[in-house]
């Protein structure tokens, strides 16, 4: 079988351009474990990096998880342009490099963005044919279970989640996707089935057609 990450193009030499998929989510809705998931079954993604503002929790690492910034650096990036997008999330900054996105999807790369509600609008603005899509919990229920569950945050903090998560639902009519995460295995299959046919959409592969049209000159 091929691997699932092999590039899906048939023809040799056919140039791909690279699918930008953005997924947001109510914090706790489960959008790092379908991430996390993702990317173990498509090594050949390349995420996005992040700047933030915020320090470095556990095991995380400058360059790979985020690049961690002074609030004096972000503000001066922030001011020369540098990012595609950002937004204030939780009390900190948070942006994405433009650049590198440019350059991964001129080269073909697929690209993951794992951003916050305010920020997958702007880059809408940015990127309009990338693949926008917004991570559901089953009920407000289960989302403050799950919150909870999770034992990272504090009463305060849940509460504080709830509410913006009030917010973040009203935007969701602007994504492309609605993927609710009840079952794990069955919101992993549709974000799977999202990103695979995103992969075939004539725009990710404009190198195609003139590739068979070019068999045919030569015959
Ligand atoms: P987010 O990144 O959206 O804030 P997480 O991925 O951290 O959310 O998930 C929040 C909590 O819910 C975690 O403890 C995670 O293990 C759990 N979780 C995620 N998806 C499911 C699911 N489908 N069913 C049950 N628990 C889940
Ligand atoms: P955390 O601090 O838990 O890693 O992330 C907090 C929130 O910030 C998450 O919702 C995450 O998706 C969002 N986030 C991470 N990077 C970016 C970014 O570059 N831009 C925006 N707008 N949000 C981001």
């Amino acid at each position: 079988m091929r691997p699932t990450d092999a590039p899906l193009d048939n023809l040799q030499g056919a140039t791909r351009k690279g699918l930008c998929l953005v997924l947001s989510a109510p914090s706790g809705a489960g959008k790092s474990t379908l991430v996390a998931r993702l990317r173990a079954e498509f090594p050949g993604f390349a995420y996005s990096i992040s700047c933030t503002t915020r320090a470095p929790r556990g095991a995380e690492e400058n360059g790979v998880h985020y690049h961690f910034l002074t609030r004096e650096d972000f503000l001066a990036k922030r001011g020369a342009g540098y990012f595609a997008e950002w937004a204030e999330v939780h009390g900190n900054f948070y942006g994405t490099p433009k650049a590198p996105v440019e350059d991964k999807l001129s080269r073909g790369q697929d690209m993951l963005f794992d951003i916050d509600v305010q920020g997958a609008l702007q880059l809408k603005a940015v990127f309009p044919q990338a693949l926008y899509v917004f991570i559901l919990p089953p009920s407000k229920e289960v989302l403050e279970r799950r919150l909870r569950g999770r034992g990272t945050d504090s009463e305060e903090a849940i509460a504080k989640r709830m509410k913006n998560a009030l917010g973040e639902l009203n935007q969701a009519g602007h994504f492309d996707y609605h993927i609710v995460n009840d079952d794990i295995e069955e919101a992993a299959d549709e974000l799977r089935a999202v990103y695979v046919a995103g992969r075939a959409r004539a725009i990710c592969r404009p190198g195609l057609v003139p590739g068979l049209l070019a068999q045919w000159e030569r015959a």
